[in-house]
């Protein structure tokens, strides 16, 4: 009998020291990552073409990366439009891509190939291809939503992805007049599938924009004219991440570095290239569809963003 409470004694110590062991690791552990929550936010991303994400890589990867957040993006063409920055692709992929023939034919697999993989380096969960046309760069909305983009196709993918998966945000680039038609379109039918829900069954819909610190000029956006639906709560993004917030060694990084990994994956896309270490912030814009209870939730968004999960390094 004395054995065996010597015994169980022993493993009462053992099993103690285990878990003093454990609590000791948990709390050095939790000086790094701090009040992570148990499962972070659900997100889509709605663009018109591979690389719209750029502008929004940051966030994506904070959230996929520090947020415990999963993050799934919707694409409404494979880019195949984007052939004529194409030089140094050419010799990338060993295919005259500049040729508008050459390059509409392969585009669509490299361009789906380059999202798949820059996807990966900002914790994408699942891209949806929706294989519309991507006929060619204009700033008019009307024509792809009018002649060369199936709509119903995609409203109805986008409404089956929002009742199925419940997101709590939905990201998509704000439809300025100046930018690209598709841009808009895509931003346009985000809006009208989560319209379509119930106002308490909405995920929070926002506009990104992407700026620098040496901006001498700031976007106002109030609407798109003729479009209600694309009104936005007052003229001015309500919402920033700061991707130059230093981080590491002598504080000596920051996020830009993820971006440009992000960047660096649409190989095909010349001028894009060029946008490394250019934005500072990206601007989120809140859509006045959104139901009351969304600025809340933003803020709250927005203040776990700002959290470092790094601990300074010293040596
Ligand atoms: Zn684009």
């Amino acid at each position: 009998m004395k054995k065996i409470l010597l015994t169980l004694t022993a493993l009462v110590a053992l099993v103690s020291a285990i878990a003093q062991t454990k609590a000791t690791t948990d709390k050095n552990t939790a000086t790094s990552f701090p009040t992570l929550q148990e499962e972070g936010p659900k997100v889509l991303v709605v663009t018109a073409h591979p690389d719209d994400e750029t502008g929004m890589a940051a966030v994506i990867y904070k959230i996929t990366h520090h947020l415990n957040g999963t993050v799934d993006q919707c694409v409404v063409t494979n880019g195949e439009a984007g052939y004529k920055y194409s030089t140094l692709g050419n010799e990338y992929y060993g295919l005259d891509l500049t040729d508008p023939a050459v390059g509409r034919a392969n585009l669509p697999r490299i361009r789906k190939q380059e999202l798949t993989n820059a996807g990966k380096i900002i914790g994408m969960r699942h891209i949806y291809f929706l294989d519309q046309k991507d006929a060619h760069y204009g700033l008019n909305e009307r024509e792809p939503l009018d002649t060369t983009w199936d709509v119903l196709k995609v409203t109805t993918k986008l409404h089956e992805l929002l009742t199925q998966e419940r997101y709590d945000f939905v990201f998509c680039l704000l439809p300025t007049p100046e930018t690209h038609g598709g841009h808009k379109a895509a931003t346009m039918l985000a809006l009208s599938a989560v319209k379509s829900l119930k106002v308490t069954d909405r995920p929070v819909i926002l506009g990104v924009t992407v700026s620098s610190k040496t901006d001498t000029t700031h976007t106002h956006f109030a609407e798109l004219k003729q479009y209600e639906e694309t009104k936005v709560v007052g003229d001015t993004a309500l919402y920033r991440f700061d991707v130059s917030t230093p981080f590491g060694y002598l504080n000596r990084l920051n996020y830009k570095v993820i971006v440009n990994w992000e960047i660096a994956e649409h190989k095909s896309q010349g001028t894009m290239q060029l946008a490394m270490n250019q934005g500072d912030y990206e601007n989120f814009w809140l859509f006045a569809l959104n139901a009351q209870s969304a600025d809340g939730k933003c803020r709250k968004l927005f203040e776990e963003l700002k959290r470092s999960p790094y601990k300074e390094l010293k040596y």
